[in-house]
């Protein structure tokens, strides 16, 4: 048995964590903590030392690497066919699956979904593992975390790929902590090493002011989630692949929810899809200042973003942010009026195909990364703009 680690050099005996102890496990001889066999590890008297001289003793997993092939991707659907995010994550698997020798593999789970398999071949999984069931009808973490573990634990994948979505994000954690392995979240850049395998998973860290790259050297499947549009869609071909369906006994789960009723959530705002984005930031100065933009992105049939300032300031919802802790997106055409260029925001906008930045300061940092740029006071801009492309577009 192991119990709680005790650094003697660093315990100052202080006592903290006797008390913090909810067995009794911990006791004083001398001026050193001591701790019996009642040590369940559960882990209380850690975060209470003020020395740190508590740990829990963890062994490196260690799992034999060959045995993991083949790149994964979550498919993530709303009953009808695969949200976007699930190609341009089949895209990258893709890439990473070429130079790993390896087969894409999709996941598709849910109730009479099947047939979405031909569109996922078309975009690039060699192989679907297929899941049905009307307990799988609509998205519980439960069943569906369950049935992808035992999947994983028979098929071996090297690497797992979900969205960043609501659904990925809460799926990719209950997997990756089923199954004791990394999870790397958020990422914008993947790469992988040919000769290990190990997936190099590069993500913003400390706001955002550096990028890290993140490895998960000792077990498998390494997982990640991307945010929707930080890959591009790959383009679609006819290729065909196999479904391999996977059996799973649902009676042997104790599945603590129930779905009532699924109302479905029309967003109004597609910011994620739009092929233009009018985004306002603080430089706005006041909430009815976005009716001005809303008459340009009206014009344009473009949706509305913001930035953090103005969704802060209250000037308009958080379902508008672009940015690092909003949406990312990847529109045509990005106008971005009174929004200075911040790191945090350019991470959710800086792959869109044009960018064009309204400002009055020309030192501001969005024109370093626009196409066009027009230095100026919005408020008399936007209009003008707004009123040519009446005229030309005859709205
Ligand atoms: C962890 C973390 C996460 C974050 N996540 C996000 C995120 O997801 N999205 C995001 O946007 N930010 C995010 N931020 C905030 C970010 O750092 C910036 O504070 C924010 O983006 C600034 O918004 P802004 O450009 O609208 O405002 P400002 O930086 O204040 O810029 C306003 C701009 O408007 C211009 N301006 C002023 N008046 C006019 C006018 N009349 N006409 C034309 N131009 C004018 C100014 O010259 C200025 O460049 C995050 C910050 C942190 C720390």
């Amino acid at each position: 048995m192991s119990y709680v680690k005790i650094d003697k050099n660093l315990c100052v005996g202080c006592g903290a964590c006797v008390d913090a102890c909810p067995v009794g496990a911990l006791f004083m001889e001398g001026d050193k903590v001591e701790v019996n066999d009642k040590c369940n590890l559960c882990g209380s008297c850690v975060g209470v030392c003020p020395v740190n001289a508590l740990s829990i003793p963890r062994e490196a997993k260690k799992v034999d690497l060959s045995d993991w092939k083949g790149v994964w991707v979550i498919t993530e659907h709303d009953g009808k066919k695969p949200v976007t995010v699930t190609f341009e994550l089949l895209g990258e698997a893709s890439k990473l699956a070429s130079k790993r020798d390896t087969y894409v593999g999709a996941v598709l789970l849910g109730n009479n979904v099947a047939f979405m398999a031909d569109e996922l071949f078309s975009y690039g999984a060699d192989r679907v593992f297929l899941c049905e069931s009307p307990v799988l009808e609509h998205y519980r973490t439960e069943p569906y975390s369950e049935v992808i573990v035992e999947m994983v634990k028979h098929f071996k994948p090297e690497i797992i790929l979900s969205g960043a979505t609501t659904q990925g994000r809460d799926l990719a954690g209950s997997v990756a902590t089923k199954l004791e392995t990394g999870l790397t979240a958020d990422c914008t850049g993947l790469e992988i090493c040919p000769e290990t395998g190990n997936l190099l998973q590069t993500r913003p860290a400390f706001g955002g002011n550096i990028m890290a790259t993140i490895l998960c050297p000792n077990t498998r499947p390494q997982m990640s989630t991307v945010r929707p549009k930080v890959f591009p869609v790959p383009p679609k071909t006819d290729k065909k692949g196999d479904i391999v369906n996977f059996s799973f006994d649902f009676s042997k789960l104790n599945i603590r929810t129930e779905v009532l009723e699924y109302l479905p959530f029309e967003e109004k705002i597609s910011l994620a899809d739009a092929e233009i984005i009018v985004s306002g930031g603080r430089g706005l100065g006041k909430p009815e200042n976005f009716e001005i933009l809303k008459e340009l992105a009206d014009t344009l049939g473009a949706a509305l973003g913001a930035s953090r300032a103005a969704v802060d300031a209250g000037w308009i919802s958080y379902e508008h942010q672009v940015g690092q802790t909003g949406k990312t997106v990847r529109p045509k055409i990005y106008i971005a009026c009174g929004i200075s260029g911040s790191v945090q925001h350019m991470a959710g906008m800086k792959h869109s195909d044009i960018i064009i930045a309204i400002n009055k300061d020309p030192e501001a940092p969005i024109f370093k990364i626009s196409n066009y740029g027009i230095v100026g006071d919005l408020n008399v801009i936007v209009p003008l703009l707004t009123k040519e492309l009446k005229k030309h577009l005859g709205s």
